[in-house]
């Protein structure tokens, strides 16, 4: 069945879609991608040539344009689609709200539409801890009951996380696997790939390693009087690698039909907090030199601490995350030394 049908990736250039299609292609999978570079570019598709020895077909279409989608769907055979595609800053999303409602839920639409046309049998959905909102439940399970959400951009994973379940209802023969990122982080072991966003960097360790480089004056640690082990926020940073693979897993257990449910839901994280001064105390072990931080005031809308609780992932899926904070610094750094010589 692996050689006649194929894996589509939406947003397969970019950062955790590149990683993850390296995975698939380690672990005998074929791969489609279709990704319009918004974010990324073809740069991240020739490093994951130089990686596997294969050269991927991506298609340069938005998935908002369903008759462009609906083109590829018919072109190949396609057994499972991984849906990256989407916007992920959430300073943007308060700032441009439409925006993010158009391209992450119409983005949604037209590939479900895609799915019950075509009849594709399987779908993983990258969601993020961000449906879980402010919560002082920790560590976080699937089952942690949702907060209000703190962006428009954690709205829209809440809102296709309803759709996919809605449109479940509607598709017996369909199964579904969504995963809730926490925080990835980190570049392949190679550096021929990382996180190589268009944007402005907004995640915690591309601006730790763009500081470190030159690139940005200082480090802002919003907050240092939250009720934390040392004042600072804690975020749960997870291997891009360890989080690509996962995606690998889950499918592979809804092609073997092992889900218990239709729907199975899935946190992705080490279940260990770090905090912000962790992290830049981390940073400067494994770059041996000291990051340029300052303390500002709380930022609103920071969500004080959240690390997740990974025990199903690990029971159903055989995951792990094997790789440490400081391997996902050393990559990080050395990625962002790479990208600006
Ligand atoms: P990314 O921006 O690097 O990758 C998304 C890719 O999708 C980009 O290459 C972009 O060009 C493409 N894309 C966006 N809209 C498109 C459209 N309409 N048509 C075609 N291509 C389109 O982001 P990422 O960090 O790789 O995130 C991937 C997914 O994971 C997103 O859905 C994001 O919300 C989710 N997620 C990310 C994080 C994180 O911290 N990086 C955390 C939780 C969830």
């Amino acid at each position: 069945i692996l050689s006649m049908s194929k894996i589509l990736v939406t947003g397969g250039a970019g950062y955790i879609g590149s990683h993850t299609v390296v995975d698939l292609l380690d672990n005998g999978f074929e791969v489609v991608s279709v990704d319009n570079f918004d974010n990324s570019s073809q740069e991240a598709l020739d490093g994951i040539e130089r990686i596997t020895g294969k050269k991927i077909k991506n298609y340069q279409v938005d998935i908002c344009d369903l008759d462009a989608l609906r083109e590829i769907f018919r072109e190949h055979n396609i057994l499972a689609s991984i849906h990256f595609a989407a916007y992920k800053s959430v300073g943007e999303s308060v700032a441009d709200p439409l925006l993010y409602y158009h391209n992450n839920l119409a983005g949604m639409v037209n590939l479900l539409k895609c799915h019950a046309e075509f009849g594709i049998k399987h779908l993983i959905f990258s969601s993020s801890c961000s449906v879980y909102g402010n919560t002082d439940v920790l560590p976080v399970t699937e089952d942690t009951p949702w907060s209000e959400a703190e962006s428009p951009y954690g709205r829209t994973k809440q809102i296709c996380e309803h759709m996919i379940r809605e449109y479940a209802a509607t598709q017996p023969d369909q199964s579904f696997v969504l995963l809730r990122y926490f925080n990835p982080a980190g570049a392949h072991e190679s550096i021929e790939i990382g996180e190589a966003a268009q944007n402005k960097a907004t995640n915690l360790v591309p601006v730790i390693t763009e500081v470190a480089i030159g690139e940005r004056p200082e480090l802002l640690v919003f907050g240092d009087d939250y009720p934390t082990r040392d004042g600072s926020c804690i975020r749960d940073f997870i291997h891009i690698m360890d989080l690509a693979h996962a995606h690998t897993l889950a499918l592979q257990f809804l092609i073997a039909g092992k889900n218990p449910n239709q729907s199975e839901v899935f946190n992705l994280g080490t279940g260990k907090g770090t905090s912000v001064l962790e992290a830049v105390k981390a940073f400067e072990k494994v770059s041996d030199q000291l990051l340029n931080y300052r303390i500002a005031p709380r930022r609103s809308g920071d969500v004080v601490s959240v690390y997740a609780d990974y025990q199903k992932a690990k029971e159903l899926l055989g995951w792990n995350p094997e790789r440490t904070v400081e391997e996902i610094m050393d990559t990080a750094w050395k990625w962002q030394q790479k990208v600006s010589t």
